[in-house]
């Protein structure tokens, strides 16, 4: 009460990095800062603003330039092109943004929430004299391995065939996240500058819990001081139920398709829904292999195969039949929380990783790029709740292999099962009232409202 009685609100400004999986996390993590008064402007590119289909009412938003406002990243035609000019326009642009919140009495911004990805953010915001906390999207084990690489602890090309570290288990080749194997080491460069000014950030926050990553968070908090875990941040409605309500992240580039109805006529655990995320794009070799698995398989299944994949699938591939369903994009959360699916065959993106563990669904992992490989050997190794898919010599899951994976989850996986509902358990223990996350985050925003009270003083 004291909180939303000191006038004008704590208001935090959450910059997000235009992509699916990185928006969830942020804007999910936005309505628990929310729920303890705090305000929030969310702040994402003017392109990826301008194609949002959804936006929740209590956000406010905000937008800065990535340098191609008509078309993002397909109009810069090229990644690296496109990076380039956005760290370029970009800390000018969120400048400007701070400087027009500044002018206005009712817009003050005590603290910026930025995704790691934009290190810059952190230097700006120091400039106008806010304090910064970074937030990790990726995991744990993701982020020592390319903190690892900022201090100068590893390098690309990896010579050697185990790679162990403090807290982290022990990593082989095809763990490592699938930038170290890129003759342009430009990517890897990329998600490594996360950490090139972390220590000067005033909080470090991660999407993770803590009973899922002790032995780092533990590690890592001696190297980090400032470091919490404040996830798993997904809708309340799939986990603490407190706010039965909150059933969807709120933001989404793609429009969903109804599946829901299809999906109520099957029995208890027969379906295998198969989705690879708003990014990965698959050769049409593999696709040809997944859709030949799935119509040959004795499960039903739901496909998401988004606009622009839809060309790959085989030319007689019919999109909906009694035993199958292929849409453009679901409602993911709702579909996994759906007692007729069974098993995930997943790219492992880190939302989609946590989503299954938190919903207790059983996994197949067909990881695709970037840090999907290093959830991969969690999932099947550490955590137990999932199988990797082997790739062949092309690395080309085949169509046996997958068959073989999704039968060994549909037909028997009782412990992967237990596993995951063991995660799920903890997930919602973490995020309820006195749970680890849970306190974090209010430790947070009570934090937030001291720097608001003394900036009301002035
Ligand atoms: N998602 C969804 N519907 C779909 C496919 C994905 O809502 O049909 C959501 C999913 O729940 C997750 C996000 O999109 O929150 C994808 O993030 P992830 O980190 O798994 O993968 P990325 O898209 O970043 O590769």
């Amino acid at each position: 009460m004291e909180k939303t009685n000191m006038g004008k609100r704590a208001h935090c400004l959450v910059l997000t990095y235009p992509a699916q999986g990185h928006i969830n996390p942020l804007l999910q993590f936005s309505k628990l800062l929310e729920r303890q008064g705090v305000r929030i402007t969310l702040v994402t590119t003017r392109f990826f603003c301008n194609n949002l289909q959804t936006v929740p009412p209590s956000i406010a938003l905000e937008t800065i330039s990535d340098g191609f406002d008509k078309g993002g990243p397909r109009e810069a035609g090229d990644y690296k092109l496109y990076l380039k000019r956005f760290w370029e326009v970009g800390p000018l642009t969120f400048a400007e943004l701070l400087e027009k919140l500044g002018r206005s009495k009712d817009e003050h911004v005590d603290c910026v929430v930025y995704d790691s990805f934009f290190s810059w953010a952190l230097d700006v915001a120091k400039r106008f004299g806010v304090v910064g906390a970074a937030y990790l999207t990726q995991n744990m084990t993701v982020n020592s391995i390319y903190y690892h690489v900022h201090l100068g602890n590893l390098q690309s090309p990896l010579t050697q065939d185990e790679i162990s570290f403090p807290a982290l288990p022990t990593l082989h080749l095809q763990d490592m996240p699938s930038f170290f194997f890129n003759e342009d080491l430009g990517f890897l460069d990329f998600v490594v500058s996360q950490f090139s000014n972390i220590d000067k950030a005033d909080w470090i926050l991660c999407n993770t819990f803590y009973e899922l990553d002790k032995e780092i968070a533990d590690w890592i908090v001696k190297v980090w001081p400032k470091f919490k875990t404040i996830g798993p941040n997904i809708p309340s409605f799939f986990l603490d139920k407190q706010y039965e309500d909150d059933q969807d992240y709120g933001v989404t580039q793609f429009k969903s398709e109804e599946c829901m109805e299809w999906l109520d006529d099957k029995p208890k655990g027969s379906v295998v829904y198969v989705s690879f995320g708003s990014m990965a794009s698959f050769g049409e070799d593999q696709m040809e292999e997944i859709a030949f698995c799935l119509r040959e398989c004795s499960s039903y299944f739901l496909w998401v195969v988004r606009d622009s994949e839809e060309t790959k699938l085989p030319k007689d591939f019919e999109k909906k039949t009694e035993k199958g369903l292929v849409v453009k994009w679901c409602s993911q959360l709702k579909v996994l929380a759906h007692e007729a699916v069974g098993c995930f065959v997943t790219h492992c993106g880190w939302n989609s990783t946590l989503e299954t563990l938190c919903l207790g669904v059983p996994t197949v992992a067909i990881p695709y790029w970037s840090d999907q490989q290093t959830n991969a050997k969690l999932i099947s190794d550490v955590w137990k709740t999932g199988i990797r898919a082997l790739v062949d010599e092309k690395k080309v899951v085949q169509r046996e292999t997958l068959k073989h994976c999704i039968q060994e989850i549909m037909e028997g996986c009782e412990e992967m099962k237990t596993n995951a509902i063991q995660w799920r358990t903890l997930a919602v223990r973490a995020l309820s009232e006195g749970g680890s996350s849970y306190e974090n985050v209010k430790e947070f925003a009570n934090q937030i409202y001291e720097i608001h009270k003394l900036h009301v003083l002035k």
